[in-house]
């Protein structure tokens, strides 16, 4: 017999916090559930097993239709700092968790994005639409795939509800599903009502289900911000050298546990351009790409402050200064932390033995001057060390108008690449080179089509990238550069 959502594990998990934390609350019925996209790997993560998604109880759950026996569903309070503006409270406004399940010595909470109005809905509507939805599963596991710390997509169910955002598009359900969607939002809350007991208990709770080896420690407060300073280096990092730009860095989409959080106007770079701005509503370009480390860095220092009543409770004035001296310190780190981890990424895709921070430099400069395809460049590269065969360097050299740049580059770099060596050396950097990524036009492909009741894009897209480092014939198309028109599709923080 299938497994029912409602025989899993069930534990009572961020709701032993307490009622400061969250509303308890039920999703809001959709008129109807036309069907779902799964993913199986996490559905195995969670103790779901093979077949589980054809029982039509488990999609009108994930849908929000049917609810659990038992289980309170809950949305959370958090605030946050928005474009680099304190926004207030914000909150779970259309995500509705179900609760936290365990699977062996794991745990997942489960949290239904587009599942109605909560106490924190605002203005807004509580919905989500087809288009965005697709956005958010495919890339949830496109990341997953490039093993990119991620928020993962257990189901997109959709409906025929309208909901009206620029046009009138159709409502859907993102079932996500991450060991903790906590945020520095959460943190920043607590904070700023100076609720420093709650504060406590959420760093307490954080630290006792997700950083339990610092318990132990002296100063468990400040070791969990030098751990999430460390962690989210370590992610934005691996986006910088992915070509990954989130678009809507607010401390509200900053995961506590370094995960890839909130997938909104989200893009991966065509063309390199490092002042690339993926979201249209950012004219200054506060999230750029190239910017995306520095505001890493601004979010967690406003986690820092939302931490400082934990790491110097009380009023003693020496002290305060003395604990905000060694906060400043860590943060100082963050730079060079980033830096080390983005070497580091940049020395696995080149297929070095060790970090050439020069070198590094001068090809994203080429790279970003010539416009070339980010992604087709460095797959490319890998043939280039691979064979030395004119072919491939004609490849990549077609990819620059200053053929002296690329010319110079590639011999200071193929002169590092001992040729004895070099089909390993090319096999390895396969496994750090996609050739296979979320592409926005392939994106906007695959919503149109669904849009018109066609998902065939959406499933080949969803299989293709959860192994995005393959060669996967069948998907070559998937690979190519982008047409021409895919420069113009601009996303919007409509969703
Ligand atoms: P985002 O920029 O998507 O991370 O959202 C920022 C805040 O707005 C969060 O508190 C969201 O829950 C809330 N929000 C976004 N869209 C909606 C919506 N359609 N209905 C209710 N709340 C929303
Ligand atoms: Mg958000």
């Amino acid at each position: 017999m299938t497994k029912s959502i409602d025989s899993l594990a069930w534990q009572e998990g961020f709701l032993n916090l307490g009622s400061a934390f969250f509303t308890p609350l039920k999703p809001t019925p959709l008129p109807d559930c036309l069907g779902g996209v799964v993913s199986q790997s996490v559905a195995k993560s969670i103790g779901l097993s093979s077949g589980w998604e054809l029982d039509q109880h488990n999609l009108e759950v994930l849908t929000g239709n049917a609810h659990l026996e038992n289980r309170p569903a809950y949305a959370t309070v958090y605030s946050g700092h928005q474009f680099g503006v304190w926004a207030g409270q914000l909150g779970d406004g259309r995500a509705i968790h179900l609760g936290t399940v365990q699977n062996g010595d794991e745990s997942y909470e489960i949290q239904l994005k587009g599942a109605g109005k909560t106490p924190y809905s605002r203005m807004g509507d509580g919905r989500a639409v087809l288009r965005s939805s697709i956005r958010e599963f495919l890339c949830s596991e496109a990341m997953a795939g490039l093993s990119i710390p991620t928020t993962r997509a257990l189901a997109l169910t959709h409906s025929s509800a309208p909901v009206v955002r620029e046009k009138v598009e159709t409502a859907a359900v993102v079932t996500r599903v991450a060991p903790s969607f906590i945020r520095f939002g959460h943190f920043e809350h607590f904070a700023s009502n100076q609720q420093y007991e709650d504060l406590k208990s959420l760093a307490d709770f954080v630290i006792e289900n997700h950083y339990s080896h610092l318990q132990d420690s002296e100063e468990p407060y400040l070791a969990l911000l030098e751990e999430v300073i460390a962690k989210n280096a370590a992610l934005v990092a691996k986006w910088q050298a992915v070509g990954f730009c989130h678009g809507v860095l607010n401390t509200d989409n900053m995961s506590i546990l370094g995960l890839t959080l909130d997938y909104g106007p989200f893009s991966f770079i065509d063309a390199t351009d490092l002042k690339y701005i993926c979201n249209h509503s950012d004219s200054a370009g506060r999230y750029s790409y190239l910017n995306q480390p520095n505001v890493f860095h601004w979010n967690l220092v406003r986690l820092a402050e939302a931490l400082l009543p934990l790491i110097a409770p009380g009023q003693d004035e020496a002290l305060i200064d003395a604990k905000v001296e060694q906060l400043k310190e860590l943060l100082f780190q963050f730079p060079h932390q980033y830096e080390h981890f983005y070497q580091e990424e940049m020395r696995l895709k080149l297929g070095l033995t060790q970090s050439e921070n020069a070198l590094v430099e001068e090809l994203v400069l080429l790279l970003d001057h010539n416009r070339v395809d980010y992604t087709f460049f460095f797959r490319s590269l890998c043939d280039v060390v691979d064979t030395a065969s004119i072919a491939a360097i004609s490849v990549i050299k077609d990819l620059f108008l200053d053929q002296l740049g690329v010319d110079l580059w590639l011999q200071k770099y193929l002169a590092m690449i001992p040729s004895e060596k070099a089909k390993v050396i090319a096999a390895q950097m396969r496994r750090h080179n996609p050739k296979y990524i979320l592409r926005q036009y392939l994106a906007q492909k695959a919503i149109e089509n669904a849009e018109n009741g066609d998902f065939g894009l959406v499933h080949q897209l969803h299989e293709c990238l959860q192994k995005p480092y393959d060669e996967q014939l069948e998907f070559s198309e998937f690979a190519k550069l982008p047409p021409e028109w895919a420069s113009q599709i601009s996303v919007s923080c409509s969703s």
